[in-house]
């Protein structure tokens, strides 16, 4: 099945809004005709973005979100301000806030369940990290992230969700998972997605790939069978990388 990719750039804690509307001035001329461009800036600058890109076929997401509707949650975003601004999708899961900011897969379900059930789409991020993956337990730490994280969504929840795989040792690390490495992992994952769901879920489910996406690499990591797209972090700061990235992925 073809499946549209998708190429989503992580700005992480980076631009200011002066930073951000120059590089959005560039990426509105990419050439995307077939792949579903989005870029995550911070917060401050999501209305914005959102403003600039609306007719430009660029989505604005959030970069995270909190798992309740409103109160005391001094700092917090929740889903209704981010509908509120335009904005229908956002990163759930990313390493750096399951160890930066004690992120837990259970906390991580309730943000993906409150997000999906509230009409948001999602992109949930998982993966392993390095001793994970040199204990040879990668698989098991993954269906674990994914069984918690997302398998016990009803399948009318599920079909709001992207996946991406990033091993955290590839994460701004300059290092990539070899292509090999990449779509056994990508292959295990729809196999998990069709047995708790079924195959058209499986067929259409979009698993991106996520950890030092180059320009250099794009093109090999996209071509694979089970691979939809990338979650792009440092090469989705610099305006001639990001492109190069996207035009891979525009098949
Ligand atoms: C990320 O942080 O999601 C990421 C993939 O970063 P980088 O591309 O810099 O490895």
């Amino acid at each position: 099945m073809k499946r549209k990719k998708i190429v989503a750039g992580n700005w992480k804690m980076n631009m200011t809004l002066d930073d951000s509307i120059e590089l959005s001035n560039a990426l509105i001329n990419i050439n995307k005709s077939n792949v579903d461009v989005m870029i995550a800036p911070s917060f401050t600058n999501l209305y914005p973005l959102k403003k600039h890109f609306d007719t430009h076929q660029i989505d604005v997401i959030a970069q995270n979100v909190n798992q309740n509707s409103k109160g005391a949650f001094t700092g917090e975003v929740s889903v209704e301000m981010l509908k509120s601004i335009g904005v229908n999708c956002v990163i759930i899961g990313h390493s750096e806030r399951r160890s930066l900011f004690g992120e837990t897969d259970q906390i991580l379900f309730e943000k993906v369940n409150y997000a999906t059930s509230n009409d948001m789409n999602v992109i949930f991020c998982f993966g392993e990290e390095l001793q994970q993956r040199q204990n040879g337990n990668y698989f098991d730490i993954i269906q674990q992230q994914l069984e918690i994280g997302v398998l016990s969504l009803p399948s009318e929840l599920i079909k709001k969700v992207t996946l991406a795989y990033e091993p955290v040792w590839a994460i701004g690390t300059g290092v990539t998972a070899n292509p090999d490495q990449i779509q056994e992992i990508h292959q295990f994952i729809r196999n998990l997605i069709h047995q708790r769901f079924d195959e058209t879920i499986s067929n259409s489910i979009r698993i991106l790939y996520g950890g030092s996406v180059k320009s250099t690499n794009a093109v090999e990591i996209f071509n694979l069978a089970d691979v939809d797209g990338g979650l792009i972090g440092g090469a989705s700061l610099k305006f001639a990388d990001f492109q190069s990235i996207v035009e891979a992925a525009d098949v």
